[in-house]
């Protein structure tokens, strides 16, 4: 085809190829979810469908692209995780986080009624993404440990907060008040002694949030195998977790 005339205005496009031989991350982050999830009546502290719907879209983007060896999930964010060596469009940053933000938002609005039923959607939910690269396997073990940290710590104040509220029939400002400069083994005792609450009985799946894995599996009555998405809800800070999915760093 021949060049128009305004065909130069191409060359302002900037370079956004990454570095090679790092970890890449995206982390979406649902935009005032805080709202969002009080206009659909969420379920406090932690309401299932909306995990599951998280999850399920975090799902659609590894089914998606393969190069994602592991996701990690809380709250309204993801983060995905691709191997050091994709060369997934030409490791161009913005294509991958765009691409993957975007089918994750779309994802959300399209599995919305599987999980949330009669309840209608009201506004367009959407996300907000950034991309990181982590050189070292250290690095990006860390990354996953502080969002699990965060999902933890997030957790325990979510949970005794709407304990406060709901049990303790405190409103949200004498709730948020109780807890204003409480460490952790505060939080832990008001759940225990008022509200005869353990806070390690909690589902895993809200205290660790979701990490998911790729997995070979066997087809039953046959030698073949199957790769199927795995969602876990168990400690990744640990080297526990690292030893026994070894395969995820080795990549
Ligand atoms: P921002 O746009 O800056 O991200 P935000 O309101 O989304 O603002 P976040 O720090 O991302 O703030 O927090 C997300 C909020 O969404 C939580 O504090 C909680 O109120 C709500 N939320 C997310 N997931 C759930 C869930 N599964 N159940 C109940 N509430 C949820
Ligand atoms: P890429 O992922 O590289 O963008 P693509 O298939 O989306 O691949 P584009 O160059 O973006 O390629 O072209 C978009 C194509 O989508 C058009 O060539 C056309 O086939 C189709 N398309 C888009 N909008 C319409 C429309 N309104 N009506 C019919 N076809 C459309
Ligand atoms: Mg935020
Ligand atoms: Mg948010
Ligand atoms: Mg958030
Ligand atoms: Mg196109």
């Amino acid at each position: 085809m021949a060049k128009s005339k305004f065909e130069y205005v191409k060359s302002f496009e900037t370079e956004d190829k990454l570095l090679p031989n790092c970890w890449i991350v995206v982390r979406v982050d649902g935009k005032s979810f805080h709202k969002f999830s009080e206009k659909h009546e969420f379920q406090k502290p932690n309401d299932m469908r909306a995990l599951d719907l998280m999850n399920r879209s975090a799902v659609k983007v590894m089914e998606q692209y393969k190069d994602i060896v592991i996701a990690y999930g809380e709250s309204d964010e993801y983060s995905f995780v691709l191997r050091k060596d994709t060369e997934i469009f030409n490791r161009r940053g913005f294509k991958i986080m765009t691409y993957i933000n975007s089918l994750f938002t779309s994802s959300y609005v399209f599995y919305w009624k599987q999980y949330f039923k009669e309840v209608k959607l009201k506004s367009p939910p959407y996300f907000d993404a950034r991309i990181v690269l982590y050189p070292t396997d250290e690095n990006i073990r860390d990354y996953l440990s502080w969002r699990q940290a965060d999902c933890h710590v997030n957790n325990l104040y979510n949970t005794t907060f709407w304990a406060l509220v709901i049990k303790g029939g405190l409103s949200n400002i004498e709730a948020e008040k109780r807890l204003c400069g409480t460490f952790s083994s505060d939080k832990n005792e008001i759940l225990f002694s008022e509200f005869n609450t353990n806070y390690n009985n909690e589902p895993e799946i809200f205290r660790k949030g979701t990490i998911l894995l790729r997995k070979r599996i066997k087809k039953p009555n046959s030698e073949h195998f199957k790769r199927v998405i795995v969602p876990l809800h168990e400690d990744l800070i640990g080297e526990k977790f690292w030893n026994t999915h070894s395969e995820v760093l080795s990549i």
